[in-house]
């Protein structure tokens, strides 16, 4: 127990963890050309927050949330998702007060209690994007795009673009009423938590991932023809928008997204190279959410990419990136006064923002070279007794084998101009 992380959890180090960071910089640099602004929410929120926002017949709120009691007798949840909290903050702190639509991005760990499985997790992470304010369709345009760029960015090619329009809550009531007639035609044939779904949200039978409830829904009739004239223009307007941006895309009546939030617009960017978790990027509008958690009625629109998902589709179509480590000079040393004068060289450089490194492990000449070039040095220097008599010595360069001699108070300079 003690030497193992709780199930569906995982540790992020090395090469792993760097491929991240990369990762996570693609990300922060398309949020900058569109204009996103980073929002940190907690980690926790009140579980009434999540109840209101993600919706009470949702799988997430039903059975996925981590909440408990605080000592002070309050129900917290981690955060499920991350859309209801910048909401919440987006209400709390007036943000429609400014200049609309507010732009806001997220990084985050998010919580869900489900089965562990390649590309689920009960701590996962997502990027996700909200933009507030609009209701045009060129917010859903420009939503959508910034997935697009970014999966670009990352070489991912391998996705499909699917959108559904679900209408607002009239066209929605409208469908619910067609979509049960359909239903109970069939009802016996469904699963047994469609049968539920059936009572409580028929929309989400749509989203079934059982084959035998698939084949049943693919000849359900589509909510793209109860869509009043509003919805449907809307919904033909962003799919001009898609056109003229040049963005393919497929018009999919069967994605609802799992959420209760979404009204018109719903989008998936799914992959066929990670198996059945093939969503890496799920999204759309959702008119009603900042009313529902108490603000003033508000539109906005905005995704979630599952970022685990995203490198397992970028490992599977580009293979595992390798980051090489490197360390710019690593000075050696044997015997005691050289070992502190290395030591304080390599805080000299540090200092002036060079890499160096020193040894820790009293490892001998041979073995320190050896390290070296583990740590991808790309030069070397040792330190011993005649290097300190003599205030100089030799600067190695560990990919073509030169040698310079230099006085030791030259080294700083030297090296400045050699990794400018
Ligand atoms: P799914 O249908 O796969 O359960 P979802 O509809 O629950 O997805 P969202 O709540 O929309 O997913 O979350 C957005 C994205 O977050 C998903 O498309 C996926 O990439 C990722 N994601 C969701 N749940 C998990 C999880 N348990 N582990 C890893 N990634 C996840
Ligand atoms: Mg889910």
């Amino acid at each position: 127990m003690l030497t193992k992380a709780p199930r569906g959890t995982k540790d992020l180090f090395g090469n792993e963890v760097l491929e991240w960071r990369r990762v996570e910089q693609k990300i922060l640099d398309v949020c900058k050309d569109f204009g996103f602004q980073e929002i940190r929410t907690p980690i926790f929120e009140h579980t009434d927050l999540f109840q209101r926002g993600v919706g009470e017949t949702t799988d997430i709120v039903q059975k996925e949330m981590y909440t408990f009691e605080d000592k002070g007798g309050r129900s917290i949840t981690l955060k499920p998702e991350g859309t209801a909290g910048v909401a919440r903050a987006y209400i709390e702190h007036n943000m429609q007060a400014e200049a609309q639509p507010t732009k806001l991005f997220y990084l985050i760990p998010a919580f869900r209690y489900e089965r562990p499985q390649a590309g689920r997790m009960r701590q996962f992470h997502q990027f996700g994007i909200e933009m507030f304010g609009s209701s045009e369709a060129t917010a859903d345009a420009e939503v959508i795009s910034l997935a697009s760029i970014l999966l670009k960015r990352l070489g991912i090619i391998n996705v499909e673009l699917h959108i559904n329009s679900l209408g607002g809550p009239e066209c929605r009531k409208k469908y619910n009423e067609v979509l049960k007639a359909y239903l109970n035609e069939h009802l016996a044939e469904f699963c047994s938590t469609c049968q539920e779904r059936y009572e409580k949200n028929p929309l989400r039978v749509l989203d079934c991932k059982t084959e035998k409830c698939q084949a049943l829904v693919s000849q359900a009739p589509s909510i793209l023809d109860t869509l009043g004239e509003e919805c449907k223009n809307h919904f033909e307007q962003l799919q001009s928008l898609l056109t003229e941006m040049n963005i393919p895309f497929v018009v999919d009546p069967n994605i609802v997204r799992g959420l209760d939030y979404y009204t018109r617009t719903v989008f998936e960017f799914i992959s066929n190279d990670i198996g059945s978790q093939g969503t890496v990027c799920g999204g759309g509008r959702y008119d009603k959410l900042v009313e529902e958690c108490g603000g003033k009625p508000t539109p906005a629109v905005g995704f979630a990419i599952g970022l685990e998902r995203l490198l397992m589709v970028m490992e599977a179509e580009q293979g595992a990136y390798i980051h090489e480590p490197k360390r710019d000079l690593f000075i050696g040393a044997i015997g005691d006064t050289a070992i502190k004068t290395a030591h304080a060289l390599v805080y000299e450089l540090r200092k002036v923002g060079i890499s160096a490194e020193g040894d820790h492990l009293n490892r001998s000449v041979r073995a320190q070279m050896k390290y070296a070039n583990k740590i991808g040095a790309t030069y070397s220097m040792i330190l011993g007794e005649e290097e300190l008599q003599t205030g100089k010595a030799t600067l190695k360069n560990m990919i073509n084998g030169e040698q310079e001699d230099l006085t030791l108070e030259q080294l700083v300079m030297v090296m400045q101009e050699k990794v400018k």
